[in-house]
This record gives C-alpha cells, structure tokens and sequence, in this order.
C-alpha cells in the first residue's frame, strides 16, 4: 500500500476496522491537519497548496530533468553511439533523477475530496 501523505510504500496489516491509509500515526495527524486547513482556507477539491520553496525547488527539479532527458536523447540518437557515450548518458540521467527524488514534496494544506 502507498501512504496518501507521503506517498510511500507500507505494509498493510490484516487488523479488523479500516484499511490503514497512511504508513504511520504522525502521517495520519498531518494529513488531517492539511485537510483542516484546506477548509479554513477554502481550498477546494481539486487543490494543493504548498510552500513557495517546495514548489521552487519541485519546478527546478522538473525543468533539470526534462533538458537532460532531450540533452540525452540527442547524444545518443546519432549512429556512431559507443557504449561509453551510453554509460555518460545515463549517469547524467540518474543524476537529475536523484535530484527531483530528493524534493520533499510536504503540502500544507490538501483540499477535501
Ligand atoms: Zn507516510
């Protein structure tokens, strides 16, 4: 199961009552938290709102990953591609991957659905 707040993977336990949404107590508590606060704001369904840094950083991350992945598909859409330039390729890759992994996307407040 993936938890609705953090969005990572947990095990769900065969325990009566409701299926667990979240991986643990504290996610649950903010994620109630983010809901309260959508409804005070009048955040509606169908929105997130979250820090300027977070957005700022999430934005950057996507802009680097998306000139990397056209910069890498150039370098190895030619016909004299070695295998070195494959392996260049996909470090870069990893790279800008392993950056937009790092964003913690934490909302502070989620509208009700
Ligand atoms: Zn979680």
């Amino acid at each position: 199961m993936r938890c609705e707040w953090c969005g990572g993977e947990f095990a769900a336990t065969g325990g009566p009552g409701r299926p667990a949404r979240y991986c643990r107590r504290s996610h649950r508590q903010r994620a109630y938290e983010a809901r309260r606060l959508a409804t005070e704001r009048g955040i509606g369904p169908d929105e997130v709102l979250l820090s300027r840094a977070t957005w700022e950083r999430l934005r950057d991350a996507l802009y680097r990953l998306e000139a990397v992945s056209e910069d890498v598909a150039m370098d190895v859409a030619g016909s004299h591609v070695t295998k070195p330039d494959y392996v260049e390729a996909l470090s870069y890759l990893s790279a800008a991957v392993a950056d937009l992994k790092s964003v913690a996307i934490e909302p502070i407040a989620v509208g009700n659905e």
